[in-house]
């Protein structure tokens, strides 16, 4: 059993922090917010006043918030969290953030003596509260052994990517894949729509052909062909468009600094810039099947 000081227990950080509890650590956490602060309480999570005093007595800190801004603040400086906590102190961001801050985070994490791991998630709300995430990890292999157990209580898939950086490195390009993905589905919907194909008929030969693809086959953007897609509910999130676009975002500013060509990465970032300008962030990004069927091309 470990002390682990959490920080950031909002959407993600509370219930992923209750599945630290129910393995049998003790938590102590710490939130800017107050409501993610009662929504903790509630959860049974130990709140600390100040996230220097969280981190003092903690064997290992798991940061999970909002950007990379917000984690180099935390984590970084006189007053920050290395500074606080004990030497050799493992520290876990769990954050989706730029790879130049997370390798930051690293730097200055290696400067005071510690072990860090970058450890972004796939599997959103209902993964955190299911303990199913999918942990991608950047980091050296013995803060990569000292971070796992921990991140078996969190999830059910960790793989370790590499060092600094890796981790956001492999979720940025997973969801550059998505983004575009559900974009091509989406259009080629409405496009069978225009041809009067019929959406069930495409379903049917596209999930079994070569176009197949999570967007198709798990979150199938129209209604119908499957059941449990946000689709069938109105487009209520799942995955809001606002944090799809994040991502992109992400992944456009990693190509320009590693000097990648990545036109449809580009591409994709600008249709969802555009239908969450109109509206939409909140909306689960496959509803950008909708806006696509409202552009004329002709
Ligand atoms: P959230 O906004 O619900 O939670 C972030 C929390 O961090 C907030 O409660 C905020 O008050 C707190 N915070 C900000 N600065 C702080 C500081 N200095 N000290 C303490 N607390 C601070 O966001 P979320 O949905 O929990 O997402 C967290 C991270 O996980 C983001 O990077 C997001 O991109 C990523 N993520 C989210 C999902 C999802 O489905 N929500 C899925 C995968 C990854």
């Amino acid at each position: 059993m470990a002390t682990i000081a959490f920080i950031g227990l909002g959407n993600m950080g509370g219930p992923m922090a209750s599945n630290l509890i129910k393995a049998g650590h003790a938590i102590v956490g710490f939130d800017l917010s107050a409501p993610a602060v009662e929504a903790a309480k509630a959860r049974g999570i130990a709140i600390s006043p100040s996230a220097k005093e969280a981190v003092a007595a903690a064997d290992a800190v798991v940061t999970m918030l909002p950007s990379g801004k917000h984690v180099v603040a935390a984590a970084t400086g006189a007053e920050g969290l290395f500074a606080a906590a004990k030497g050799g102190t493992l520290f876990i961001d769990s954050s989706t953030i730029d790879v130049a801050s997370a390798r930051a985070f690293h730097e200055a994490a290696k400067a005071a003596g510690h072990l860090s791991v970058d450890a972004p998630v796939s599997g959103g709300v209902g993964g955190a509260e299911a303990a199913t995430l999918t942990f991608m990890v950047g980091g050296s292999d013995p803060a990569f052994a000292a971070a796992r157990p921990l991140l078996e209580a969190m999830g059910k898939k960790i793989v370790h990517c590499g060092g600094a950086g890796a981790g956001q490195a492999a979720k940025i390009c997973n969801n550059m894949i998505l983004g575009i993905s559900m974009i091509a589905v989406s259009e080629a919907f409405v496009l069978g729509e225009k041809l009067g194909l019929s959406h069930e008929a495409l379903y049917e030969v596209a999930s079994t052909s070569s176009g197949q693809c999570w967007s198709l086959t798990t979150y199938c953007p129209v209604p119908g062909p499957v059941p449990t897609s946000p689709a069938n509910r109105g487009y209520q999130p799942g995955f809001a468009a606002a944090l799809m676009l994040k991502d992109l975002r992400l992944s456009q500013e990693a190509a320009g600094t590693a000097g990648a060509a990545t036109a449809l990465g580009a591409a994709a970032t600008a249709l969802y810039t555009a239908f969450a300008e109109q509206g939409n962030e909140g909306k689960d990004f496959s509803g950008i099947v909708e806006w696509i069927r409202t552009r004329d091309e002709t």
